[in-house]
Order: C-alpha cells, then sequence, then structure tokens
C-alpha cells in the first residue's frame, strides 16, 4: 500500500469475488481512516493472472475530493452566478430594445399627428437598412399617394363648384333683373326660355359629375351584358346623324359582321356618344368621321378618326382630365367632363382610350376593350 495511507484500507469484500474471477471493476465508496476522517473513494480492483489463475490483486484507489469541491463550486455557480447574468442581461436587453425601437416611436408619433389636412407630415426615415426603416419609408409613400387623391378630389370640388356657379349666376341675375318691374308676357317668355336653358346646363354638369363619383368604385356600378359591339356604334352615330348632317359632316362607318364582347351597353354607348359629339363639335363643315374596329381573340379595337381642328401637342396629356378645356373659345357648350368620363368609363371595363392628333389635319380616338368579361 502507498506510503501516504498510514492503516491499510478497508474495502468491502465484495470487491474481490469480481477480481477472483479474473474481472476488473470499478466502485465507489466512503473509507473512515478516524472518526472525524472520512474519504469518498473511487476504486478499481482488477486481478493480474499468471499460469491462468489469480495470482495477485492489485487495487488502485483515488480520492474524489477535487471531484466533489468542483462539483460544489459549480453548484454555487449554477444557483447564484446564472441568476444574476439573466438579470443582467435582461436590462441589457430592455436597454437595447428601446434604443432599436425608438425610430417605431417617431412613426407613431407622426402618424398619431396625420389628418386629412395634415397629409404633408413626413416620418423621419432612418438609415439603419433595416425593417423599420423600410417601414418609415412605406408609411411615407402611402401618406404620398394619399395626399395626391387628397388634393385630386379637392380640386375636384372646387372645379365641380366653380362650373356650377356660373350657370346659378346667370340665371340668379337674370331672375333679378326681370323682377325689378312688370313685364311684358313676351319678356317673361323670354327669360323663362333661358331660364331654363342655364337649368338644363345645371343639371348636365350634375348628371356628369353623379356619374364619375358613382365609377368611382370602378367595376361595381357596371351592368354586364354580351352585345354587339358593330350594332351599338351604329346605334351611337344613328343618334347623333341629325348634328352630323347640319354641319354636313360625312360619318364613314361599315358594320357587317357581328362582334360580341362583354360590357355595360349603355356606358360604353354613352362614351360613343361623347366622343363622336366631340368629333362633330371640332370638325368645321365638309369634313369626315371615320370609324372603324379590328378585333383579335381577346382585344375589340376601335378607332374614330375625324378631319377637325386637332388638339395641340401640349394639351394632349390632358383632354382626359376633369374639366380640361383647350382654349374655351373654340366652343362654349361643353364642360370638359366628356372625356374624362369616357375614360372612367373605359377603364371600369379594364380597357384603355388615348388620343393622337395633328393639328389642322384631325384627331384619332383609339378605344381598347377586352372581348370577354375578367373573372375574378
Ligand atoms: P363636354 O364633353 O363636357 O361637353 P368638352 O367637349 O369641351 O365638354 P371633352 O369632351 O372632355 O370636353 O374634351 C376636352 C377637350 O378636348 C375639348 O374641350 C376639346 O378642346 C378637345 N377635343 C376633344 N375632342 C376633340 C376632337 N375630336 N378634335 C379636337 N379637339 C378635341
Ligand atoms: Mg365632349
Amino acid at each position: 500500500s502507498s506510503q501516504n495511507i498510514s492503516q491499510p484500507i478497508v474495502v468491502p469484500k465484495e470487491f474481490f469475488v469480481a477480481a477472483l474471477q479474473g474481472k476488473q471493476r470499478f466502485d465507489t465508496t466512503t473509507v473512515t481512516f478516524s472518526p472525524d476522517k472520512e474519504l469518498l473513494l473511487r476504486v478499481l480492483t482488477m486481478p493480474v493472472v499468471e499460469n491462468k489463475t489469480v495470482a495477485y490483486i492489485i487495487q488502485v484507489a483515488r480520492s474524489l475530493d477535487t471531484v466533489q469541491s468542483a462539483l460544489d463550486n459549480f453548484k454555487a455557480i449554477l444557483f447564484v452566478l446564472l441568476p444574476l447574468v439573466v438579470f443582467i442581461t435582461g436590462i441589457i436587453s430592455a436597454f437595447l430594445a428601446k434604443i432599436t425601437l425608438n425610430p417605431v416611436d417617431r412613426i407613431i408619433k407622426t402618424v398619431q399627428k396625420t389628418t386629412a389636412e395634415n397629409l404633408k407630415l413626413r416620418i423621419p426615415v432612418p438609415t439603419t437598412k433595416d425593417e423599420v426603416q423600410r417601414l418609415a419609408a412605406t408609411f411615407n409613400d402611402m401618406l404620398e399617394r394619399l395626399e395626391k387623391a387628397f388634393s385630386s378630389q379637392r380640386h375636384f370640388i372646387q372645379d365641380a363648384s366653380h362650373e356650377l356657379k356660373t350657370p346659378l349666376t346667370i340665371l340668379q341675375g337674370e331672375l333679378e333683373v326681370t323682377l325689378k318691374k312688370i313685364r311684358s308676357v313676351d319678356e317673361y317668355e323670354s327669360v323663362l326660355n333661358s331660364s331654363l336653358e342655364e337649368i338644363k346646363r345645371i343639371s348636365k354638369i350634375v348628371e356628369d359629375l353623379l356619374l364619375l363619383a358613382r365609377f368611382e368604385d370602378r367595376e361595381t356600378a357596371l351592368d354586364r351584358r354580351e352585345f354587339d359591339i358593330n350594332r351599338l356604334l351604329q346605334s351611337a352615330i344613328d343618334e347623333l346623324a341629325v348634328l352630323a348632317q347640319h354641319k354636313k359632316i360625312t360619318v364613314a362607318f361599315s358594320a357587317d359582321h357581328t362582334i360580341t364582347i362583354n360590357g355595360d351597353e349603355q356606358r360604353l354607348k354613352q362614351v360613343f356618344l361623347n366622343i363622336l359629339d366631340n368629333a362633330i363639335k371640332y370638325t368645321p363643315s365638309g369634313g369626315t368621321i371615320s370609324l372603324s374596329v379590328s378585333v383579335t381573340s381577346r382585344r375589340v379595337e376601335i378607332s374614330i378618326a375625324d378631319t377637325g381642328i386637332g388638339i395641340p401637342h401640349t394639351d394632349l396629356p390632358h383632354i382626359f382630365d376633369r374639366f380640361y378645356r383647350i382654349d374655351k373659345s373654340r366652343n362654349s357648350s361643353g364642360f370638359g367632363l366628356g372625356l374624362s368620363i369616357a375614360k372612367t368609363i373605359i377603364e371600369a371595363h379594364q380597357g384603355s382610350i388615348s388620343a393622337d392628333s395633328v393639328i389642322n389635319h384631325g384627331t384619332t380616338f383609339t378605344i381598347s376593350l377586352p372581348v370577354t368579361a375578367p373573372s375574378h
């Protein structure tokens, strides 16, 4: 036995049983050296075989003191240090979260301050190149779109009230002057007739505005059905034939076969009436208006060309705007709503409308419509 062990260690007998059978074994056991000294030992008992019999048994033991104290240390770390680390990490994360979410706070403040009146407000975009930056940029884009939509609505209301004010002022003036003294029956009749004219103008504007407002929600306002587009064009031409004859304008159109499309027949007729009405209005007498229809498997294209006064290059992009009229002296009767109504109706059908013009030579409107209704 080792020299540092003053007295022999007594280990349980069964340790040797396996060794005598030629097997080695490991054990953990507590050994009492003296009444106040107990040691936890890890013991290896191993036979040494000579001539097929067990000649010696070697027993090696090692104190588990260091392992035990390491385990005790580990326990202390686990129960004291770990909660401390969790606590400190918590505080640091809360602090970091606050810094990172600061921009979100600013977004919230800006959004809270945003109303229809101050859509000009923008969120400061952080330069962090992360989701918060994208969120701020997206918010700003949305604000810009809303601002545009609101301002176009505001202009529309301003224009509409302005257009309504003129005939109303005329009406009021005429009636006031007439009422100043007793008039003859003829005078009354003439005033009533001109009042009626103004009222018709006002009704027409209100009707057009209502139509445009109704089409704000697009698709829903359409009453779709299958119909022959050639027949529709012919009936629009027939309706305006008197006007054209009056100005000695030839309308050239040959509809020899049926082209069925799916759409709102009444509304589309209104589109063609508007365009033909313009063509007649803005073409000097003796001119020609020619219509042609071409069709592919999916779309039908209608072009309406006149030999009229044309539209200046600079005005061409605006003719579909509400209340847009080129040089009011060209014609006094319109409001500038005809083409914007046409465009609204065509777009509700998922179609497109465009114009091409050469000044003093003529204008061509091209309308393209899908043949079948879109499936949702
Ligand atoms: P409304 O149609 O409301 O009675 P309008 O005819 O003046 O009024 P739009 O039909 O919207 O208004 O047309 C806008 C403007 O485009 C017209 O004022 C006119 O100057 C010009 N325009 C439209 N069609 C033609 C055309 N075929 N030839 C020349 N100018 C045209
Ligand atoms: Mg018009």
